[in-house]
Order: structure tokens, then C-alpha cells, then sequence
């Protein structure tokens, strides 16, 4: 066994926005015989599972399971849908956005990237207008980051469909929900969604390894013309099978395990009060933040994540730093400033496998981290997360009563 971790008493804080913590339930199942993939069993999971992901996605569509990280599933979002040289409208939220907007130029499509500063959503008016503007209807997608994991910072889909809407435009919507299924309301079907794409490791609560696309009957229909290449990633061999429970090569048989032990943790907590869980948390992590004196990176209240808070380093100190000294001394794993805000923020990863007790040890962690670290702050923030935490809990319990 590879030592992972240099203070090995008590639980490593995995604290990062993805991969999260996996819950016991879901490692011992996912410890457990791999089966034949195209026996009599097999089937029954592989139904279940699907419909099961149906119900996070909120759709009655199609869903495929690949046995890839996240980036594939962004890979067969557009090369299921697009044609090479085919117009695609992208929006730069953060470093996600920026790498989805890599690959699809890498696969010969064309993007427009409407500039941003990292510390908002898409706007939704912005979309309408370029939209409108485009009357021969060259723009074939729009591709937006629900949940912008490298910023804190969330898009308000509703509002970018209806934008869409009203442009009276045709392009198809995609949407990366990688760091925000099975933590942050998503509706494919309500929303009009055409392809959403997400990943395994982050709301799920599994390890990183499976990706997913649900599919709309019109990104469906867009892939008779849609002429990029494809044989991995191509939805019609999976959809031809699915339906028995099958795949068309070997899938991640104990992943699926795994995935059928935290579909059954989310409909047994219930969606509702699994988002309502992270929007507790969420609200916690920023009053800890706005306490200890910290500026948080997202300026859009309306827009703040209930999956992670990125905290903006006071000028003169290192984010790498302080993250390196929550690491040596309290065993605590805290997200990274990613390209653009490399060395300038920390994130604290609020997703997933999470109580209140967990998450004030989180910021205990970081409060304790800035005084190690000698980052000027204010002390109180763990104080007041508690504070939060206490008064809404009761609040909760009075309303149930
Ligand atoms: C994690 C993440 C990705 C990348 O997924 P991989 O599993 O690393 O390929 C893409 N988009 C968002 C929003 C993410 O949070």
C-alpha cells in the first residue's frame, strides 16, 4: 500500500471541489465481484442505473454512461451533434469553460468565446443579442458551464434557455453540470437542455472515472447530419443497447456499483433536501468567509455556488502557500487556484459527502490554516458558520414539528 497520506491518524479532509469524499457504502460496493457484463445480471443493473440517472438529470430523455472522466463526455456532447467548421458559441465563466472551448477547437470546430472576467455567469441578455444578430443561423451551439467549479460561480440555465427562446434562434444548449448534478438543482428537461454533460466524482460521490450525456429528441435528431468523426463516443450504439441494460463494449461493471449505491443515497435523502443541504452549506462558508475579513471571488450573490467557495487571497500572500500549510499540519486537501488565478484564490470544496460537522471541521481547518500561514484575518468565521448552521437547523426541526 502506497503511503497516501503523511499524517495517518483519524479521516483525510478531502476538501476539494472533485473529487469529493466517497462514502464507506459506496466503496463496499464498489468491492464486490465484477460479473459478467453481458450476463443475466448485468442487465438488471445497467437498467437500473439508468433510470436511476434519469431522475438527477430530471428527464425522461435518453442518458448514456461512459467509462471516462468528465472530458469525455464533453468530447461526445459535440461530436455527436456537430458538423467540422460548425460555429460553436462558448462563454469564458472560468478555466472549464476555457478547456472545453480547447477541445472543441481541437476537434475543427470554430468557437466564439465571449470574454469574461472569471467572477460571473453567463448573461443571458448577451446571448439573446448575438443570437438575434446571427440571422443565417450560423451559430449551431451554445455551451455553457452550469456549475463554474474553478470560480464558485453558478449560470442561471432557466434564464439562458429563455434568452434562447426569445432569440427564436434553433442552436442546440449544452450544458457542463460536472461539479453540480446531485448537488445543485438541474433540470434537463424543464430547462430545455439539449445535451448536459456531467462527471462521477463530484455530487455523485463516486471516484472519478464515469461520465455521462443526457440527451434531448433534438440533439438526437442533429446526429443524422452531424458529420464529425465517431466511434467511442457515438450515442447510437449505446442507445441501440441501453435499453436491454447492455453496453456496446465492456463497461466500468464495479463503477456501476458504486453508482447504484449513491443513486439509492439521493432518492433516499430525497433531491430536495440534498440541494437544500449544500445551499445550508453554501450559506455557511460564506458568512465563515466574510468573517474572517476574506473577499469571496463570485461578486454575483444570485450567483454563488452551494458546491464550493473560492476565497480571494489578500494581496502580498500565496494561496499555494496557505493551502500547503492546511495540508502539513491538518491533514486537509483545499482546491487550487486554477490558471488564470493560479497562487490567488483557495476553493473550499462544500460537495458531496458532507454534514455540518464535516464542514466545520473543513473551516475550522482554514481558519486555523490562516493563523499558521500568517494570512491576515479576522477569527470569529468558524464561530459564525456555527452560528448559521445551529439557527437554521433548529429552524428546520420547529417546521417540521
Ligand atoms: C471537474 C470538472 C471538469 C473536468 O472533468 P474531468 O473529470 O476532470 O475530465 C469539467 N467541468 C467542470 C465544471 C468540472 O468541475
Amino acid at each position: 500500500m502506497i503511503p497516501l497520506h503523511s499524517h495517518p491518524a483519524g479521516r483525510h479532509f478531502l476538501q476539494i471541489p472533485g473529487p469529493t469524499n466517497v462514502p464507506d457504502r459506496i466503496l463496499r460496493a464498489i468491492d464486490n465481484v465484477t460479473i459478467d457484463h453481458r450476463g443475466p445480471e448485468f442487465g438488471v443493473l445497467g437498467k437500473s442505473v439508468l433510470g436511476g440517472l434519469k431522475k438527477v438529470f430530471k428527464t425522461q430523455a435518453d442518458v448514456v454512461i461512459y467509462p471516462s472522466s468528465g472530458t469525455g463526455a464533453w468530447e461526445a456532447a459535440l461530436v455527436n451533434t456537430l458538423s467540422p467548421g460548425d460555429l460553436v458559441l462558448m462563454v469564458e465563466t472560468g478555466h472549464f469553460a476555457t478547456l472545453w472551448k480547447k477541445l472543441a477547437l481541437k476537434l475543427g470546430l470554430q468557437v466564439e468565446f465571449l470574454e469574461g472576467d472569471w467572477r460571473h455567469g453567463i448573461d443571458p441578455a448577451q446571448i439573446e443579442a448575438r443570437l438575434a444578430a446571427d440571422k443565417a443561423h450560423q451559430i449551431k451551439a451554445v455551451c455553457g458551464v452550469h456549475n463554474e467549479t474553478a470560480t464558485g460561480v453558478t449560470s442561471n440555465i432557466a434564464a439562458l434557455r429563455k434568452a434562447m427562446d426569445s432569440s427564436g434562434h434553433p442552436a442546440l444548449l449544452m450544458v457542463d453540470t460536472i461539479s453540480s448534478l446531485g448537488s445543485m438543482d438541474y433540470r434537463h428537461d424543464e430547462w430545455g437542455v439539449d445535451v448536459t454533460v456531467a462527471g462521477s466524482q463530484k455530487g455523485l460521490m463516486l471516484p472519478p472515472g464515469l461520465s455521462f450525456n443526457a440527451i434531448s429528441a433534438k440533439a438526437l435528431a442533429a446526429t443524422e447530419t452531424a458529420a464529425l468523426p465517431r466511434s467511442y463516443w457515438d450515442w447510437k450504439e449505446m442507445l441501440a443497447i441501453n435499453p436491454s441494460g447492455y453496453f456496446p463494449y465492456t463497461p466500468a461493471t464495479n463503477m456501476l456499483y458504486g453508482l447504484h449505491e449513491a443513486l439509492e443515497m439521493l432518492f433516499a435523502e430525497g433531491l430536495d433536501n440534498v440541494f437544500a443541504r449544500h445551499d445550508r452549506f453554501g450559506e455557511a462558508t460564506r458568512r465563515a468567509v466574510r468573517a474572517w475579513g476574506l473577499e469571496i471571488l463570485c461578486q454575483n450573490p444570485s450567483e454563488y455556488s452551494s458546491a464550493l467557495t473560492a476565497v480571494v487571497m489578500p494581496d502580498g500572500h500565496s494561496a499555494d502557500a496557505f493551502r500547503k500549510a492546511v495540508l502539513q499540519h491538518f491533514n486537509m486537501s483545499l482546491g487550487q487556484g486554477l490558471s488564470k488565478l493560479a497562487d490567488k484564490v483557495f476553493r473550499i470544496g462544500h460537495l458531496g459527502d458532507m454534514n455540518d460537522l464535516t464542514l466545520c471541521g473543513t473551516l475550522a481547518g482554514v481558519e486555523m490554516g490562516l493563523e499558521v500561514a500568517g494570512v491576515p484575518h479576522k477569527k470569529g468565521g468558524v464561530q459564525a458558520a456555527m452560528d448559521y448552521l445551529t439557527q437554521s437547523s433548529m429552524a428546520a426541526l420547529a417546521r417540521a414539528a
